[in-house]
């Protein structure tokens, strides 16, 4: 009842103008987008917010071309010289379906950056939690038990849950694979060829059909209490991006999107340019260079609330004052005073 509310709401507010006289008064708010991964079976049905169909994909840049939205890169965009109503496009993680946005792109010519977390790059193996997570969502089992890792439970088990965690941090990443195979054939689930991230060489191939590869650590976090760890994670995720790319990576994502204020120091001892955080899509003046807003899109926003979304429908309603911003532009004077590139 309240998704049809919504339905007819956005409805008449984009009938009758609204949605476009509110993109025309936030145009000079940078809006940043997130995605993740992109399904490549049924992922989108066990984590709409972390895979989305190629086809779902493919009709929001559509809806930004229809609309003459200007896509612009990340680096001319944290400069302040961006067009009004700029988009920015970004994707996490670098599951192996960041190729088949890669190659939508290129055919709508759009830039894009790619938050790239290289541990699993480097040891090939299937991404533990998610896979596992997946296992026990599509499992028909009522009953999952390992005996030779001490794992027992109903798959909805939050102990279950809590047992595989703790694995997951105490096994060598061989281990952990022959793990989470065990706990498949077990389930009687098959999840060979999902849920692994691009290798160096598919990361080499999303960056020759132009994405701009940047940093997202090494192993998917960011600690706040232990700067010497924080700053190898980053450290480490930028010399193999180096190593292996060849590009210098200096813009940040920004793990899970856990941000606290610790974190600033680390970063702008790590030599960190711009770093964003989930949560609203408009970024004028006020914001820090940071902090940058982004709004993840999701499987579960059909076209009409993606287009409200990008009004800013979303952002005002939670944060009115945020109209009132809409002189200042975001990033200019960062770029004058820091020399952001
Ligand atoms: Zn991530």
């Amino acid at each position: 009842m309240e998704r049809l509310r919504e339905l007819i709401l956005l409805k008449s507010l984009r009938r009758s103008g609204c949605l476009k006289l509110l993109s025309h008064a936030t145009r000079r708010g940078l809006r940043v987008l997130c995605y993740h991964g992109i399904s490549l079976r049924d992922e989108h049905l066990f984590r709409p917010t972390l895979f989305m169909r190629p086809d779902t994909f493919r009709r929001r840049l559509e809806v930004l071309r229809a609309k003459s939205i200007p896509v612009v890169p990340l680096a001319d965009a944290v400069s302040g010289g961006y067009p009004d109503g700029a988009v920015v496009l970004t994707l996490d993680d670098g599951w192996e379906g960041t190729e088949i946005a890669a190659e939508i792109l290129a055919e709508f010519g759009f830039p894009a950056t790619l938050y790239s977390s290289t541990y699993y790059s480097t040891t090939g193996t299937q991404v533990f939690n998610v896979a596992a997570a997946y296992v026990l969502w599509k499992t028909d089992r009522s009953r999952i038990v390992l005996p030779a890792y001490g794992v027992a439970g109903t798959p909805g088990d939050p102990v279950l849950g809590a047992t595989l965690d703790a694995l997951d941090n105490e096994l060598a990443a061989h281990e952990r694979q022959r793990l989470l195979e065990d706990l498949a054939d077990h389930a009687g689930v098959r999840i060979d060829g999902l849920f692994r991230y691009l290798d160096f060489d598919g990361l080499r191939r999303v960056r020759d059909l132009g994405m701009d590869v940047q940093l997202h650590t090494h192993r998917h976090r960011l600690p706040k209490d232990s700067i010497e760890e924080a700053l190898r994670e980053i450290e480490l995720n930028r010399r193999l991006l180096a190593d292996e790319l060849g590009v210098d990576a200096r813009h940040f994502c920004f793990p899970s999107s856990f941000a606290a204020a610790e974190h600033d120091v680390i970063l702008e001892q790590a030599g960190v340019r711009t770093a964003v955080v989930n949560g609203g899509l408009l970024n004028f003046g006020d914001v820090d260079r940071l902090h940058i807003r982004r709004l993840m899109d999701s499987e579960l926003f059909d076209t009409l609330r993606f287009e409200a979304a990008l009004s800013g429908l979303l952002d005002v309603a939670r944060r009115p004052a945020r109209l009132l911003q809409r002189r200042r532009r975001f990033g200019g004077r960062h770029s004058a005073a820091e020399g952001v590139a």
